[in-house]
């Protein structure tokens, strides 16, 4: 079979994060890392260098140079700098939040519809290994509960704590819970930056599915946890730590099973609790999240985490936001 030609890539915006798109996009083989862009000169200057990649004195100029563009501004600019990069031709993929409004997203959308582009959002957790692993699971949540915690930085302080970090957790559940969102509750506070720092949302699906997620930027150390509770299973996820525990009721013992791994109920003796930790293989999760968008866009197929399911995800962040917002007004 023929290699197809590799995508010619850009990025704009080459800050703490932008930086490691380079680092990872100058080594990934479906991809020709074209130059990158940044309103910070020095900035640019330097990643520049660091990976002898070309630098762009104006973002409309790198775009003409390229297939796809990758998005990496603070999200205040994701929405200008993703129509002008669609406008000029170009596929797009936008750091989270696609947008800070759901009209800006909405636009995105259309706009891409309109001539027939890609969107991809940065939900990375979704190329999370251990994500990846209880994806493939027979999954049907009843109760998910979720924590984020991390330590202060003010990066990312441009935007309540519900858009910075929550919003990964948002997306996940949307893309594990086969159900309507019915009800929201929320609360949240201001602690030390000017938007939302500490979060909590409560949400209720229409199949009875309920979520308890918590993000803080406050945090003294970091947690990036999520629990499953459904029938039978009970399984846990640490994006940290990139691994996964699954307890699960059988009335059998399954063969082969280790007797370590088997914990009788008390009072249930034809009933076996079975803990399994899985080998969850390694990956650099942004390295895969970028592989498959040069790869979509070789194929001509959707990206798992397109612009509308990223606008679903918003979509429910600014409910949140709002609830907040109403109650500390
Ligand atoms: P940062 O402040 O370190 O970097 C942003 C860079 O963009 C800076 O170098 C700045 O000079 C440049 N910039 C600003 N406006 C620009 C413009 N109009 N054109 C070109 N360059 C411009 O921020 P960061 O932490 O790298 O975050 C960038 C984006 O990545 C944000 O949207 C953030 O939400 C997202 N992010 C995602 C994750 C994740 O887990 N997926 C993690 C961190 C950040």
């Amino acid at each position: 079979m023929a290699k197809q030609n590799p995508v010619k890539i850009g990025v704009i915006g080459v800050g703490h994060l932008g930086r490691f798109h380079v680092q990872q996009l100058s080594t990934i083989e479906n991809v020709e890392l074209v130059g990158i862009f940044d309103v910070n000169t020095e900035q640019c200057t330097k990643v520049g260098t660091e990976f002898s990649v070309a630098t762009f004195s104006k973002a409309d100029l790198l775009m003409q140079a390229c297939d796809a563009i990758s998005i990496v501004t603070p999200t205040t600019y994701h929405f200008e700098m993703a129509m002008q990069a669609l406008h000029l031709d170009c596929h797009v993929f936008i750091e989270k939040p696609i947008t800070e409004t759901i009209e800006q997203a909405q636009q995105l959308l259309d706009k891409a519809e309109l001539c027939n582009k890609i969107i991809q959002v940065g939900h990375i957790e979704r190329f999370n290994p251990a994500f990846l692993h209880v994806k493939n699971q027979n999954l049907s949540p009843k109760f998910v509960e979720i924590h984020r915690l991390a330590p202060f930085n003010p990066r990312g302080t441009d935007v309540p704590v519900i858009l910075d970090l929550m919003i990964h957790d948002i997306d996940i559940l949307l893309s594990m819970v086969s159900s309507s969102v019915k009800d929201i509750q929320a609360s949240g506070v201001k602690v030390v930056s000017k938007t939302v720092d500490i979060a909590n949302a409560r949400i209720s699906f229409e199949n009875g599915c309920v979520a308890n997620i918590t993000a803080s930027r406050i945090s003294k150390g970091p947690m990036r946890k999520m629990r499953i509770f459904q029938e039978a299973t009970y399984t846990t996820v640490d994006f940290l730590q990139k691994s996964v525990e699954i307890y699960h009721v059988e009335d059998e013992l399954p063969d082969g099973v280790s007797k370590d791994s088997v914990f009788p109920l008390e009072g249930h003796e034809k009933k076996y609790v079975i803990y399994e930790k899985p080998e969850v293989v390694e990956h650099n999760a942004l390295r895969e999240e970028l592989y498959h968008f040069a790869s979509v866009i070789q194929q001509g197929e959707k990206p798992d985490v397109d612009g509308h399911s990223a606008a679903a995800a918003l979509h429910i962040a600014l409910e949140i936001q709002k609830i907040i917002d109403s109650t500390i007004a």
